[in-house]
């Protein structure tokens, strides 16, 4: 079977992409390539640092390679977190910091839409490719659910009365970010079309 690297080590989301991509690719982590080097986001945007993952492994590696990166922008913060959503609250901090901040930040805020994008980078025979998935919703006033990660206590989903730590994974994987830029890859593999070249 074709051999692809997901240059990720997040266990998650290995898992969702094995078996999403059962029988199309063997599906191989950094750490089954044996990549344990700190790879460097510091690009400005997600579709920067998603690139800078896999163009990593491919120039090492010479192997086919995607990897993702999502930000959560908020429109009241002017797009913040962004590309810094996992920092956002400090170098070292918790997911419960980060939204503790957020809901800070939000306090009598009436706008409070905000949207998660993902952008899947795929390096493949040679060629660059960019997938990306959005998800827009709105920052609740308290964080409900626990289910999820992230900021997922305080996302609700446009169309939806709970937050995605409240829906479960099976409904969220239909609807969100990663879901849908995951989607167009998958298509895009298969042979159906969907990616942009760059
Ligand atoms: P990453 O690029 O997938 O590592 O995501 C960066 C940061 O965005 C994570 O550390 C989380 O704080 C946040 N994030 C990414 N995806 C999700 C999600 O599906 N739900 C909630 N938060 C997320």
């Amino acid at each position: 079977m074709k051999q692809i690297v997901f240059a990720t080590n997040n266990k998650n989301k290995l898992r969702e992409m094995r078996e999403i991509m059962e029988g199309l690719y063997e599906v191989m982590s950094l750490d089954d390539i044996g990549c344990h080097e700190e790879i460097i986001e510091d690009a400005d945007t997600i579709e920067g640092n998603a690139k800078i993952k896999a163009d990593f492994v491919t120039n090492r590696y010479h192997i086919d390679c995607f990897a993702d990166d999502t930000g959560l922008e908020v429109e009241a913060l002017n797009g913040a977190p962004g590309v810094y959503s996992a920092r956002y609250a400090g170098e070292h901090c918790s997911y419960q910091d980060n939204v503790d901040k957020m809901l800070t930040a939000m306090k009598d805020q009436a706008n409070r839409k905000a949207a998660f994008r993902t952008c899947i980078a795929l390096n493949l025979n040679g060629k660059s490719y960019f997938f990306e998935g959005r998800c827009d919703g709105q920052i609740t006033e308290q964080q409900r659910g626990t289910e999820g990660f992230g900021y997922d206590p305080i996302f609700q989903p446009d169309g939806y009365d709970q937050t995605f730590a409240e829906l479960g994974l099976e409904v969220k994987n239909a609807i969100s970010h990663r879901g849908r830029a995951t989607q167009k890859l998958i298509g895009f593999l298969k042979g159906l079309g969907g990616g942009s070249n760059r």
